[in-house]
């Protein structure tokens, strides 16, 4: 018999279900009028999913997300304007990165990876600097797991009259984003996460109005959100080659996600998966990181046994050789690995993680685990 593919625990690319995999065997042209429909049918669902109204529109970027977080950044921020970066993680870093590289003026709120911004520190900086038009808040920080609070963020956003810019790498799609509820400006993520299609696009939920009145404002030809939505609302065709097999794969992953009842039912069975992880794995002895109440249910950050018989490589190999994918952790302060939850998982897979974790520890001898 030949062995299964491995379970990605891992933040995305994540493990896709059989018939998304199917919708990629076949070739499609980028002009032609059925490509074209799956383009236009998978961006009206993905504004569906993202609560949007009228006045947003879905404009799909090629590349992977950090690709559709430049183009956003580049394209909605002004070249004489000044962006707020909220960050307690490696994504929060990236954006600032970002920022500084296509010469926009901007600010980081840094907090400690395990500590969320707090909205009335938030408050202080925008009533102190007018010049900051934009924040960008990273709806759940993959680094680490820990889930930022959208709603009170945006509301001091809001009162504020800035614009708020979400990450929504992560969660886009198992946690709900009520974008018009919200106000928000733009919402970014990308195929490959909750949504459980393949790598190679991501997407931006903008308001029409801002992308119109953004053009000529990118720094960049093949990152330019607005020429890349002018072109597509006028010709139904991406500027520049489609990754098609993703499109198309993108299409059946989305209806896989409404025949599974949308939203509440895909994060609910990630929550799900995330509960018999951190409790299996809890009781092994081997404890997460975030506390439980600010924990998204995306991905978990768990505390690398505190026994100089454990490291990461053997217990990774010995893991895979099971049938499992884990992640490396991401985080500065701490030795830890992460176990994602998203993809096709169910809470009976994350039982099977946590029994091949307790076979891979005995076999490497470990006996300590982490101090209570
Ligand atoms: C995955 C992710 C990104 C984008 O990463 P890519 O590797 O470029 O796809 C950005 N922000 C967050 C929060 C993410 O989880």
């Amino acid at each position: 018999m030949k062995p299964r593919d491995p379970y990605l625990l891992t933040p995305g690319p994540a493990t896709t279900a059989a018939e998304t995999k199917a919708a990629m065997l076949r070739d499609w042209g980028s002009w032609d009028g059925d490509f074209k429909a799956i383009t236009a049918r998978v961006r009206a669902r993905l504004l569906e999913v993202a609560e949007a109204g009228d006045a947003y529109t879905c404009v799909p970027i090629q590349g992977s997300g950090t690709f559709a977080v430049e183009a956003t950044l580049g394209t909605l921020v002004p070249r004489d304007g000044k962006a707020l970066v909220l960050a307690n993680g490696a994504y929060g870093k990236r954006a600032a990165e970002t920022l500084a590289r296509i010469g926009r003026d901007f600010e980081v709120y840094t907090t400690a990876e395990d500590t969320p911004p707090d909205p009335e520190e938030l408050d202080r900086i925008l009533a102190a600097d007018p010049a900051i038009g934009h924040v960008l808040l990273v709806h759940c920080e993959t680094t680490s797991g820990i889930l930022n609070p959208l709603e009170p963020i945006a509301r001091v956003v809001a009162d504020r009259g800035r614009a708020l810019i979400l990450d929504a790498m992560s969660t886009f799609g198992a946690l709900p984003i009520a974008t018009a509820a919200l106000g928000l400006a733009a919402v970014i993520a990308s195929a490959n996460k909750c949504l459980e299609g393949v790598p190679g696009m991501g997407f931006v939920i903008a308001r029409k109005a801002d992308l119109q009145a953004a053009a000529g404002n990118a720094h960049s030809l093949s990152l330019d959100l607005a020429d890349q939505w002018a072109y597509m609302e006028k010709s139904g065709q991406w500027r520049f080659t489609p990754p098609t097999h993703v499109v198309a794969a993108l299409g059946v992953a989305l209806d896989l996600h409404a025949a599974e009842g949308g939203t509440p039912a895909r994060g609910g069975r990630y929550a799900a998966n995330h509960r018999s992880v951190v409790d299996g794995l809890r009781g092994l002895g081997i404890e997460p990181l975030i506390p439980d109440a600010l924990q998204s249910p995306i991905i978990v950050t768990f505390r690398c046994p505190d026994d100089p018989a454990f490291a990461f490589q053997p217990f990774y190999d010995r893991l895979k050789a099971e049938g499992f994918i884990i992640y490396p952790g991401k985080m500065t302060a701490a030795e830890t690995f992460r176990i994602g939850c998203i993809g096709t998982l169910t809470p009976e897979i994350m039982g099977e993680v946590v029994a091949a974790v307790g076979r891979v520890l005995d076999a490497l001898g470990v006996a300590r685990r982490n101090a209570a």
